[in-house]
C-alpha cells in the first residue's frame, strides 16, 4: 500500500480535524482553513473535505497540510508521527541478503542430513547375512563415516562444516552414481 494511502486509511478526515484544532459543528461543518468566514461551510466527509464557500477540497493530506501551514510532505511525516503510522518500511539490502543466506544454509543443512540418513541406510539395509559374507562397500563406507556425518549435523553453522558440506555434496553424486549402477545389476 503506498504511503498516502495508508495513512488516510488510518485518519479521517474529522479525526484530524479534531486534532489539529479545528472545530467542527455536529454536522460535520468547520470555518474554512482555505478562506476567511465567520459561518462555517467546509464540510468534513470521512474521506474527503469540500468547502462550499470556495469549493476548495481534498483529503486528510490536504487537509492537514493547510491547517498546519506545511508541504503535502510534511503534511505525511506530521500524521505518520501524531496518529502512529509506521512508514512503510522497504525490505533492506541486509534482509534480503539474510534471506539468501538462510535459504542457503537450508540447503546446505539439507544436503548434510539427506547424506547421514543414506549413511544409516546403508548401515541397515547393507550389512551383511552372516560373518563369512564379503563387507560391502556401501557398508564399509557408512561406518566409516558415519560419526563424522553426524558430527558436522551437530556443529551445523561453523564455517569449517561449510567446507565439507561441498565435499559431501560431491561424493553424495558419486553414491549417487554407485547405487544407480547396482540397480541396473540388479
Ligand atoms: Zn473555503
Amino acid at each position: 500500500m503506498i504511503r498516502a494511502e495508508r495513512i488516510k486509511e488510518a485518519v479521517t478526515v474529522p479525526m484530524a480535524a479534531e486534532y489539529y484544532g479545528l472545530r467542527s459543528s455536529r454536522q460535520g461543518f468547520c470555518c474554512c482553513p482555505f478562506h476567511a468566514e465567520k459561518t462555517p461551510s467546509c464540510k468534513l466527509n470521512k474521506e474527503y473535505f469540500y468547502c462550499f464557500g470556495c469549493q476548495e477540497h481534498g483529503d486528510v493530506i490536504n487537509l492537514v497540510a493547510q491547517v498546519l501551514d506545511v508541504s503535502v510532505g510534511e503534511a505525511m511525516r506530521q500524521l505518520e508521527n501524531d496518529f502512529h503510522i509506521a512508514p512503510e518500511s522497504k525490505p533492506s539490502k541486509e534482509r534480503i541478503m539474510k534471506k539468501c543466506e538462510k535459504r542457503d544454509e537450508n540447503a546446505e543443512y539439507r544436503v548434510l542430513n539427506r547424506y547421514y540418513k543414506r549413511l544409516k541406510r546403508y548401515l541397515a539395509e547393507n550389512a551383511p547375512q552372516s560373518s563369512e559374507e564379503e563387507l560391502d562397500e556401501l557398508f564399509v563406507y557408512a561406518q566409516q563415516h558415519i560419526s563424522f556425518a553426524e558430527y558436522l549435523l551437530e556443529s551445523f553453522g561453523r564455517e569449517d562444516v561449510q567446507q565439507e558440506v561441498k565435499r559431501i555434496e560431491f561424493e553424495s553424486k558419486e553414491l549417487d552414481a554407485i547405487e544407480k549402477m547396482r540397480r541396473i545389476a540388479g
